[in-house]
This record gives structure tokens, sequence and C-alpha cells, in this order.
């Protein structure tokens, strides 16, 4: 983890209010998928504590980060112009460990699915099976960049604008016993996760979910972004975000 300055490279709007920031890091550590990064938006009164942004790619001279203009701190960051420097610490916390699957599936839902990415570009070897979710096709914003990495990628929306109008979750049920996964990877709002538990109870493929909470210092310190699990509460910030489904209380 280092903590250092970070020039913006471009800093562009895609849909909806959701951004691309791409970053240029002059001493990049090394970076595993699923880990994210602390991001200051500026010095404005209220944004004064940096933001946990989910690293979406990256190599040995830039991350790249998508995310939603939600409040006064990721707005801030969206007015960022090119060539401004900004403080951030990465990379943080326990990713997704590819250890010797071959087949996995990955299942995202809204903002959920952009830290999926960083598994497909890391590990490129590995047969994905992606199924992504979103409320409308304006709001997939990057959906295209599964296509052609992966084995098969199905898109559900809640109106029906983009892939199937039907819960991701269930397009994942549907190919559940067909494809053979040796473990699956899930990122979303908690009752997807939930009701990915329920779909995945009673097989034996390991299911890992990248939680999100509200974060003060993004390194353990302030238990801010705690999470009940099965041995109490733990910090989504360093003992997570990516946690055994089996261990998060939901
Ligand atoms: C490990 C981790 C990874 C994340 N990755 C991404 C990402 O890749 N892209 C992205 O767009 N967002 C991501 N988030 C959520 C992002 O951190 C929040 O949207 C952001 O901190 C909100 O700050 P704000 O000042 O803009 O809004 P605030 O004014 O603080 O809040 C605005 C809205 O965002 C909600 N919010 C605040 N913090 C969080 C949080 N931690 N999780 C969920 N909702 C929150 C609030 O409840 C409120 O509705 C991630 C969060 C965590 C913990």
């Amino acid at each position: 983890m280092i903590s250092t300055k970070a020039t913006v490279v471009s800093n562009a709007h895609l849909s909806c209010g959701i951004y691309k920031l791409v970053l240029s890091i002059p001493d990049m550590p090394e970076i595993s998928c699923g880990q994210f990064a602390m991001v200051s938006c500026g010095n404005a009164d209220g944004i004064l504590l940096k933001r946990p942004i989910s690293i979406h790619d990256f190599d040995n001279k830039t991350v790249t980060l998508l995310y939603e203009a939600a409040g006064k701190g990721t707005k801030a960051l969206s007015q960022m112009q090119e060539s401004v420097d900004l403080d951030i610490i990465l990379p943080l916390g326990q990713g997704f460990e590819i250890k010797n699957y071959k087949r996995i599936a990955l299942v995202g839902g809204g903002l959920g699915v952009f830290p999926l990415f960083s598994v497909i570009r890391q590990h490129a070897d590995v047969e994905y099976s992606a199924y992504l979710g979103a409320r409308d096709s304006s709001h997939l914003v990057c959906a295209d960049s599964f296509i052609g990495r992966c084995a098969r990628v199905r898109l559900a929306t809640d109106d029906g604008s983009a892939g199937e109008k039907t819960y991701v979750t269930s397009l994942f049920k549907e190919d559940l016993a067909r494809y053979g996964f040796d473990a699956i990877f899930a990122c979303g709002p908690k009752p997807m996760l939930k009701a990915l538990k329920a779909i995945t109870k009673d097989t034996d493929i390991p299911v890992f979910v990248s939680m999100e909470e509200r974060m003060g210092c993004g390194f353990g310190a302030c238990l801010t972004c705690t999470c009940k699990t099965s041995s109490g509460n733990k910090r989504v910030c360093a003992d997570g975000p990516v946690f055994d489904i089996n261990e998060v209380i939901l």
C-alpha cells in the first residue's frame, strides 16, 4: 500500500452520472484484482475524507476507476480536470484470489460490475462467464469490455432495455448446473448477494463476494466499515472487501 500523488489523465462522463477516471501513478505498486483505492476528492468542507473506489483496471503506469457521482465527494471528483494531481492510497484490502480455478462465474449488479473487470484483466487464462445486471442499458456502462474476453456474457436489466428483462441472479441460476464453475465471484447490492447465497447454498462451489460499507480510513484503523460475519464483526477495508459468502451475514 502506498500513499501517493496521481495525475488525472482523463475523467470522462460515460452515462447517467457514471465517470471513467484514468490516473497516472509514477511509483505504481503491485495490485491484485478486487482491491480498491482511497481517492481524495479535494479540500472542500465535508469532503476531506478520501472516498473508496474499486480498481476497475490497471497496468504498470495507470489505474482506471469507474464511479458514480453520488454525493458531495464523488461529485467534486467528477469536476477534476486533466493534469490535476490528487492524493490516493492504493492498493487496499483483500481482493479476489484465483487459486487454481479454471472456470469462474462473475456475477455483478449495478456499480458492482466495475471491480469484476479487474479479475479478467489480471488473469486472462481463465474461462469466464459473466452475468451483469443494471437498472437499464445506460447504466451498463462497461458491459462491452467483458464481451470477447469471456466465454459468455449475459445481461439483465430491470426494464429489458439491454439483455433480458430479469434479475441477473435468475440468468446465473439458469446456467449454474451447465458450465461446471470452479468458483463464483460477485459484487452488487445486498439483495443480489442474498439471492446468490440462496441459489448456491446446496452446491459446494466456493462463492466470494465483494462488500461495500461506508468507509472512513480505508486501512483498518477507524472501524467505520464493519460488517457482520459468522465470526464476529469484520472490517470491510482490511479484512475484505472480498469475503466468502458463507462467512458474511447478509
Ligand atoms: C470497497 C468499496 C469500493 C467501492 N467501489 C466503488 C466503485 O468502484 N464505484 C462507485 O461508484 N462507488 C464505489 N463505492 C461507493 C463509493 O465509495 C461511494 O459512492 C462514495 O464514497 C460516496 O461518497 P460521496 O461523498 O460522493 O457521497 P456521500 O455524500 O458520502 O453519500 C452519497 C450517497 O452514497 C452512499 N454511500 C456513501 N458511501 C458509500 C459506500 N461506501 N458504499 C455505498 N454507498 C455509499 C450514501 O449512503 C448516499 O446515498 C465503493 C465503496 C466501497 C466501500
